[in-house]
């Protein structure tokens, strides 16, 4: 996905915003039709029906002819999948919500499905060409590469385009390295190299201003005694939690790059990438941290500040694995228990060894970060995974395979 910022002028924006409201009213007018079918009548409405009421709403009603026909096809496909999802939930005995009318606060994207089609970019990509919009500068930076499927939408009151790019993939040329990366416990990640992945450079920074933000919006929020809001629409309360907003995607973008910029190292580093296997240490973790030994950790490892670090990770190491995948290298899924017990000399495991934030071995005295210390666990369990599993492949057939 390539993401670029768009600078529509008013009467551009104006044209976005009608084209929003268009496709929602479609929207919920498709799944009311469907609803109110079913239950007064117990008819099913099908996509094939919908379609050619679009096509024959289109030719009387000149407010819907106007947007652009893809972006309504686009709504009946999210309907349908919509359906879709709520119907598989409903055979796998779940309780599935059924699909819900769209306000429009939750209403913000317009889909071209074959965006390439409809959006035409001049020879410099400084203006994309919108079907019923007109040109729409766009802010400059890294070239778009040949797209499919096409998004603008409006956050914040920013408007955005972004492109669904197939892209090629290019080996890395082979390093002969092997890395391993831990979940920290005081830090994001840590790799075996001994680079600690937290918020960035700029996230402390960032993070203040957001509270600076929330405090003023409370300031200017009036509440009942049981917590309500009672002036959401005053015009200074909606700027100041528009603010907010703004300083929140802000620091999400910002910690998002550092997590790009980081992986995108990671995977240039190594060959092979030692990973935990995911559910199996979420589970001991949380247990071993809290009630069957309440260990020195614990503190860290509750409460919000792991529901974050946890979160943080689990986006850090998908980018790991989709940037591994492009550049041909090999992720290694490890079981990590007791990783960050285990001493990186003489592999002695011993909980004592863990005293906060150094690690420090029982049995010989090695010393070392302790998050780094589980990443240098992880990377040498992935890399005798990886040779057990590779031996394994080597292993000829024996005449009872063979039989
Ligand atoms: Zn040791």
């Amino acid at each position: 996905m390539h993401r670029v910022r768009l600078y529509p002028k008013r009467s551009q924006a104006e044209r976005l915003e009608f084209m929003l409201d268009v496709t929602r009213q479609t929207y919920n007018a498709l799944l009311d039709e469907r609803r109110y079918a079913w239950t007064a009548r117990r008819i099913r409405v099908t996509t094939k029906m919908q379609y050619a009421e679009i096509t024959a709403l289109r030719a009387e009603d000149s407010r819907f002819a106007a947007v652009y026909r893809e972006c309504v096809d686009a709504v009946l496909h999210r309907l349908d999948l919509g359906f879709a999802a709520f119907f598989r939930r409903v055979k796998n005995g779940e309780t599935p919500g059924y699909p819900r009318f769209k306000p429009k606060a939750r209403w913000k994207q317009l889909e071209f499905p074959h965006g390439d089609r409809a959006l035409k970019l001049d020879q410099e990509q400084k203006w994309v060409r919108i079907p019923g919009v007109g040109t729409v500068r766009l802010r400059k930076g890294r070239a778009i590469p040949d797209f499919g499927r096409a998004f603008v939408a409006e956050k914040n009151g920013r408007w955005w385009a972004s492109f669904e790019c197939e892209r090629e993939p290019k080996a890395l040329p082979k390093t002969g390295k092997v890395v391993g990366i831990d979940r920290g416990v005081h830090v994001l990640a840590a790799t075996s190299e001994g680079v600690l992945i937290g918020n960035g450079q700029h996230g402390e920074r960032l993070r203040r201003i957001v509270s600076s933000h929330q405090r003023a919006l409370d300031a200017v929020s009036v509440k009942d005694a049981k917590g309500r809001c009672l002036n959401r629409r005053d015009p200074g309360r909606i700027a100041a939690a528009r603010r907010l907003a703004r300083a929140k995607e802000r620091e999400a973008n910002a910690r998002l790059d550092g997590l790009h910029k980081a992986a995108h190292k990671i995977v240039k580093s190594a060959d092979v990438i030692g990973l935990e296997a995911l559910d199996v240490r979420a589970m001991t973790r949380s247990a071993k941290g809290t009630i069957e030994k309440p260990g020195r950790n614990v503190a860290a490892k509750s409460g919000l500040n792991r529901v974050m670090l946890d979160a943080g990770f689990g986006t850090f190491a998908a980018l790991i694995r989709e940037k591994a995948e492009y550049a041909a290298r090999e992720v290694v899924s490890v079981d990590a228990r007791y990783s960050s017990q285990t001493c990186g000399r003489c592999l002695h495991v011993d909980p004592k060894s863990r005293r906060r934030r150094r690690f420090c071995c029982v049995a010989c005295g090695w010393t070392c970060h302790a998050d780094v210390a589980a990443a240098l666990e992880i990377g040498r369990r992935a890399e005798k995974q990886r040779i057990s599993e590779l031996s394994w492949a080597r292993t000829p057939l024996t005449t009872h395979d063979a039989a």
